[in-house]
């Protein structure tokens, strides 16, 4: 680590990586970091803060950012370096000429969950107003698309009900698909540290994660399941707790639908919902889930924290949903220490979805065909605005290589790199007239760019991120921007070549707008976020402090509705050819595609990928651990350096998706979740063969 001398002043802001959303004080000597120090009054972290970002300044101030604009006219061309006014216009004169040749719908863009709530903001209203159509989508697509479809079905809500610090009132905590302790460091920290104090823990896993088994953790049940079998084991036991007289029916006749939760009753009381019906499909004996079942629903508190292990399958909206029945279910909804808890990857997950980047929802999540919703943004924004859900990001891929999608405008995302089936992504790319990229550094997808804007780090910017709690808290700019900009006002540039202005002075002035047009957050400024630090969403008249807590007294859509909850196995299948299934996650030291962490003292701790397999597999292909393996899918093949641990069950591999060369996702599959296209990364039939070197 290196530093710089003695700091002259410090500016307090948040962390710009994982969904917990540490507040820091950057120390700075003039323009200089000279360190981060977790700040003790961080609403999210009280002071603590994990490896990844304490280092994450290092990104910011690496040689490889690129701080000029380019262009190109092909993209086997060189890249040329050109003025601001030039970039701009040029990719601007671009974009009309291709909606002018090619229709309306022949554009859109693409937002990223690393962006500022004022950045999304800005990038909707741009797509909406100015490109004319609904064609926006969010990297939040690949990651909590289902939890925002489960969550609005069942609760009425696409967001966490609770705040971190609830879970020290939890008595029995339920992880499913999540790693807290590698993903989302410093609230694994404290689920501990509840655990430490004798709180029960249950985790549905196919993987052996830390919190199974570490010092003065043991998990009470590993639920080891089969990847692509999470409905079957969360239905099988709903019937445990319905056939065993569990439920809490004063909570359920009281605050959700009776006739929902009835119809649900006679759908998981059915026979081949038992745990004894489903053992073989799941993997995981009856009794474990018998008695998981009934810890969960009478142990106390019960809480449930989930992650991209629910969300990414082909039935991960209908896992979140069948996650909010079982907390209806034991009435463990609506105080502390109990609650559905999406933990979100990126920092501003919630956010990017809150803020309208969905091409169904304007911000708040309501409907793009509501007349009233409409009528509202087009009095604000003065432009006729479009009835029509949009493109998703695989529409838009797949209507590339069909050629009626021509222009992407891609702000903070690399979908050549996070994207699945990396061939497709590439291949639509590459099919594109004019693909412009705002980001930091040439990343995968800025191969196949005609336009690069450089984007600014989050030290460099002013704006808002929102946690996986709701909370919003400040980004505060602590040095000037290398390349000129702030990202919202590229985007403001941008909209204004296009012919649609967006005279803002600061970012605050977007948040004003969000908090007009908005009622969760018609009481969000930035003057507030000064007093108070930070803010959980909604606020406004009705909660002008925020809400910590959310459907205390009532669901937000009123009644609690249950939602059936039918398994459907997916339709990627192991045999002879592919007999392994590859699952996916993330690891400590790294965050997502790894742009920012590999260009961060972080890389120390992790130099590749490495591929998880169980000593049985590795023996029956005579792999020794280290050894270079090919990995082989119907969708491609890739090499990876093999690792030999019972962490992973027999015929289960595992692999991270940090390093571009490893190319994680060139191997998994376009399936997807059935409501929201949602892609699933965590089921994917392979081979694995010993290859003699790489
Ligand atoms: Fe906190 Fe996550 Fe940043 Fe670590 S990566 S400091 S846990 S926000």
């Amino acid at each position: 680590v290196v530093e710089h001398g003695q700091p002259e002043h410090s500016v307090v802001t948040t962390c710009a990586y994982c969904g917990v959303g540490c507040s820091f004080r950057a120390e700075m000597k003039g323009e200089q970091v000279v360190r981060m120090v977790p700040d003790k009054n961080g609403g999210a972290n009280h002071g603590h803060s994990c490896v990844k970002g304490r280092f994450a300044w290092g990104y910011a101030t690496h040689r490889d950012r690129i701080t000029t604009p380019m262009i190109r006219k092909h993209i086997s061309d060189p890249w040329q370096e050109v003025s601001w006014e030039e970039a701009i216009s040029y990719a601007a004169s671009e974009l009309k000429r291709i909606q002018g040749e090619h229709g309306r719908n022949s554009i859109g863009a693409i937002t990223s969950s690393r962006c500022t709530n004022e950045e999304t903001y800005l990038v909707q209203k741009l797509v909406r107003a100015a490109f004319g159509n609904n064609n926006v989508d969010t990297c939040a697509r690949v990651c909590h698309s289902p939890t925002g479809y489960g969550l609005k079905q069942t609760l009425g809500e696409s967001a966490g009900t609770q705040t971190f610090d609830s879970i020290m009132k939890s008595d029995v905590i339920m992880v499913i698909g999540a790693n807290p302790t590698d993903g989302h460091p410093v609230f694994g920290s404290q689920m501990k540290r509840r655990l430490r104090q004798g709180a029960k823990l249950i985790i549905a896993d196919p993987r052996a994660i830390d919190l199974v088994s570490s010092p003065h953790v043991k998990a009470d049940y590993h639920l080891k399941l089969r990847p692509g079998t999470n409905v079957a084991l969360i239905t099988a036991m709903a019937h445990v707790i319905v056939t065993e007289g569990l439920v809490d029916e004063a909570f359920v006749r009281e605050r959700c639908e009776w006739d929902s939760y009835q119809y649900w009753s006679e759908f998981v009381t059915q026979p081949e919902n038992a745990p004894e019906a489903l053992q073989e499909a799941t993997g995981v004996s009856a009794a474990d889930i018998r008695a998981a079942a009934r810890l969960f629903a009478t142990g106390g508190n019960a809480a449930i924290y989930y992650g991209l292990g629910v969300t990414e399958h082909s039935q991960g909206s209908t896992m979140v949903m069948g996650i909010a029945n079982l907390a209806m279910a034991t009435g463990n909804i609506g105080r502390e220490g109990v609650g559905v808890n999406p933990l979100r990857g990126q920092n501003n997950v919630q956010g990017s979805c809150d803020m309208g980047s969905f091409p169904h929802e304007f911000p708040g999540y309501r409907h793009v065909s509501d007349d009233a919703t409409r009528a509202l943004f087009e009095s604000a924004w003065g432009r006729p605005l479009d009835n029509e859900p949009g493109l998703r990001i695989p529409n838009m891929l797949d209507f590339a290589i069909d050629g009626s999608f021509k222009a992407l405008y891609c702000e903070g995302e690399d979908i050549a790199q996070s994207d699945p089936n990396t061939q497709h992504v590439t291949h639509a790319l590459a099919s594109m007239e004019c693909v412009i990229v705002q980001d930091l550094f040439l990343n995968e997808t800025a191969m196949y760019a005609h336009v690069f804007l450089p984007g600014c780090s989050f030290l460099e910017k002013s704006g808002t991120f929102t946690n996986a709690e709701r909370r919003i808290s400040p980004v505060r700019r602590v040095m000037t921007p290398k390349n000129g900009y702030e990202d919202w006002q590229i985007t403001a540039m941008l909209s204004e070549a296009l012919g649609y202005p967006m005279p803002y002075q600061h970012a605050s002035e977007i948040m004003d707008e969000i908090a007009r047009l908005t009622p969760t957050f018609h009481g969000v400024s930035f003057k507030k976020l000064e007093e108070m630090g930070s803010i959980q969403w909604p606020c406004n008249e009705d909660h002008p402090d925020g809400t910590p807590i959310m459907h205390v007294d009532e669901f937000v859509r009123g009644k609690g509705r249950f939602m059936i909850t039918e398994y459907v196995p997916t339709s990627e299948k192991v045999n002879n050819k592919y007999p392994l299934i590859l699952t996916t996650g993330r690891i400590l030291s790294h965050y997502n595609v790894g742009a920012q962490t590999r260009r961060t003292d972080n890389v120390a701790w992790h130099p590749e990928d490495v591929v998880e397999i169980h000593p049985q597999d590795a023996e029956d292909r005579g792999i020794k651990d280290g050894d270079w393996v090919g990995v082989t899918s119907r969708a491609g093949n890739t090499v990876l350096r093999a690792k030999i641990t019972e962490r992973v069950q027999p015929g289960v591999i595992y692999t991270t998706f940090h390093h571009p060369e490893s190319g994680a996702n060139v191997i998994t599959t376009d399936n997807s979740d059935w409501a929201t296209n949602c892609p699933e990364f965590k089921v994917t039939a392979v081979q694995v063969t010993r290859v003699s070197q790489l």
